[in-house]
């Protein structure tokens, strides 16, 4: 899937990440961008019924979501961009503000 704003990361060499990996969007499979890894959440071998507040955990997301300080912010100056999270409903969030949510 591409993002109409994918203008790539910082850490790609591909113009776009949707040229990098084939996918604009991210998706929580092993928690925390900074924190991935087993005992960090994330949805990995999760059933909907195992997510105990679905409408506050991230599902999916415009992938420049996880990196903050990057130059390029795609929807705004600095990194923001759409979130979908457990609950299917939809937000538009920045980049620091997804370290308030669950992963
Ligand atoms: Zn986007």
């Amino acid at each position: 899937m591409t993002c109409p704003n994918d203008m790539g990361r910082g850490t790609e060499v591909a113009p776009t990440t949707f040229e990098a990996v084939v996918n604009s969007y991210f998706f929580n499979c092993g928690g925390f961008p900074d924190d991935v890894g087993s005992g960090f959440g994330g949805l990995d071998a999760k059933t909907a019924a195992n997510v105990a507040k679905p409408a506050s955990t991230v599902m999916f997301g415009c992938a420049v979501l996880t990196e903050p300080r990057d130059s390029k912010g795609w929807h705004r100056p600095k990194p923001a961009g759409y979130l979908l999270f457990a609950d299917t409903h939809g937000e538009f969030k920045t980049a620091w503000q997804t370290y308030d949510l669950i992963w």
